[in-house]
């Protein structure tokens, strides 16, 4: 049986990307409804690396603070080689000035997923409904569920992730393989770890990996590298990938080798690294009508910059706000039945979207360029580039992080 149901905006996907769209909504007195296709909140991968641009989104959307008592501020970002076993360059990540604040932690996922749906109006997400087509009728969109029942919407947002079914209507291409793959995990020291509040990030041997502190009990490490024919074999057996990880270390010190043994198997994750061409953001249709796609939909990239996720924080700021300015301000003409022409209604939307997009694009394909040429340096294992690397271009690229790190998302509020 076929049953229609009518909602004025719809997020497909309750990842970071639309919990954030969602909650920014409601901040701005907006309604929509949040389709997810689990039956619960869903994260992969224990923990993520959140920076100032993050945190000022976060703040926008009033949920900085909550998240801040959880996890620790880290102090200093350490690159060093694992064939010298020597820091290579260091770099402040708490600069307060007048000039630049910076602010980095490495945040629970499912802390962060709850601090975004904590504050969200009851019955905005529905879960177990995985939307598996979009069709036009007229300016409405109609989106058919796994279940059979369809949903008819004025605003359709995808924030459904890396295989997007809205990224796919708009026409964009699909993302492709980095040939890299990447290994997370975390582990928890009851007795607390006792490591210093810093980033350690290690390069070499055609390997890259990182370890820090997300509180005073739990650690986070992830391991990245392009693997040879025989990873097929170990990819779902976490045992085998702990031991791979472990043999291809290089040159670390013993924190990071005992955080990896640590692990419980459970907590152990692979996952292939996939991007968008950035070419295909840059000219593609990221909006088209009244749709448009946030987050990885948007600008899946590799996580060398660990700005995947900041970005999915930014964008549902910049797209409530973009919404909220076409949807409350100046209300549109009204027709003799005192109801705003359908058609006006689509045209504001339309252009809020566009705005949207807009403000955007330039900054999804800079972030999915910028992870990409990080990752490939950082990862060679070629010599030439290897010295270059380790010597002259280490303080360009921790740089790079920050500079990419200081973007200000704006605030949630209509000028
Ligand atoms: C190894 C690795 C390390 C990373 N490290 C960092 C980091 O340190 N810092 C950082 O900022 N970012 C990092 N990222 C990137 C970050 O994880 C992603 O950018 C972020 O999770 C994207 O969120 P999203 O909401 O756009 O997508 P997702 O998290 O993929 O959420 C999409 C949601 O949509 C749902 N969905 C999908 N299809 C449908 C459908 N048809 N119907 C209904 N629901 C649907 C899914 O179930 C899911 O819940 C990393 C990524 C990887 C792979």
């Amino acid at each position: 049986m076929r049953t229609e149901m009518a909602e004025d905006m719809v997020i497909i996907g309750a990842g970071i990307a639309g919990l954030t769209t969602a909650l920014g909504l409601h901040r701005m007195g907006l309604r929509s409804l949040v389709l997810e296709s689990s039956d619960s909140l869903r994260v992969t991968g224990f923990a993520l690396v959140l920076w100032t641009n993050a945190w000022k989104a976060l703040d926008a959307l009033g949920i900085g603070d909550f998240l801040r008592e959880q996890h620790v501020l880290l102090d200093r970002l350490v690159f060093t080689s694992t064939i010298s076993g020597l820091a290579t360059s260091q770099l402040p990540l708490r600069a307060d000035s007048k000039h630049e604040s910076r602010e980095v932690r490495s945040v629970k996922r499912n802390a962060l997923v709850e601090a975004l749906a904590k504050d969200l109006p009851r019955g905005t997400i529905r879960f177990s409904s995985k939307v598996v087509s979009i069709e036009e009728a007229d300016n409405l969109k109609l989106l058919h569920l796994a279940d059979g029942s369809i949903l008819k919407t004025k605003v359709l947002i995808g924030c459904d992730g890396l295989n997007s079914v809205v990224a796919k209507w708009l026409g964009l291409e699909k993302p492709v393989s980095s040939g890299r793959w990447a290994i997370r995990g975390y582990a928890e020291y009851l007795g607390g770890h006792g490591l210093e509040p810093n980033f350690l990030q290690f390069f070499g041997n055609g390997s890259r990996c990182g370890l820090m502190p997300c509180d005073e009990k739990t650690v986070y490490w992830f391991f990245t590298r392009t693997p040879s024919a025989k990873y097929k074999e170990i990819e779902e057996n976490p045992a085998m990938m702990k031991q791979f990880v472990l043999s291809n270390l290089g040159n670390v010190p013993e924190a990071l080798v005992n955080a990896i043994e640590s692990s419980d198997f459970g907590s152990i994750v692979a996952s292939p690294l996939k991007f968008r061409k950035p070419w295909n953001v840059l000219w593609g249709e990221i909006t088209k009508g009244n749709v448009c796609v946030a987050g990885d939909a948007l600008h899946p990239m590799t996580p060398d910059i660990g700005q995947g996720g900041c970005a999915a924080l930014e964008d549902g700021v910049v797209l409530a706000r973009c919404l909220a300015e076409a949807l409350l301000k100046e209300p549109g003409r009204e027709s003799n039945s005192g109801v705003e022409d359908k058609e006006d209604e689509f045209n504001r939307i339309k252009m809020g979207l566009e705005k949207f997009a807009k403000e955007r694009r330039w900054r999804s394909f800079e972030l999915i360029s910028t992870a990409y040429v990080v990752g490939s340096m950082q990862q060679s294992e070629g010599k030439v580039i290897g010295f270059l690397r380790d010597n002259l271009l280490s303080s360009l690229l921790s740089g790079l992080l920050l500079k990419k790190a200081s973007y200000d998302c704006g605030k949630l509020n209509i000028s």
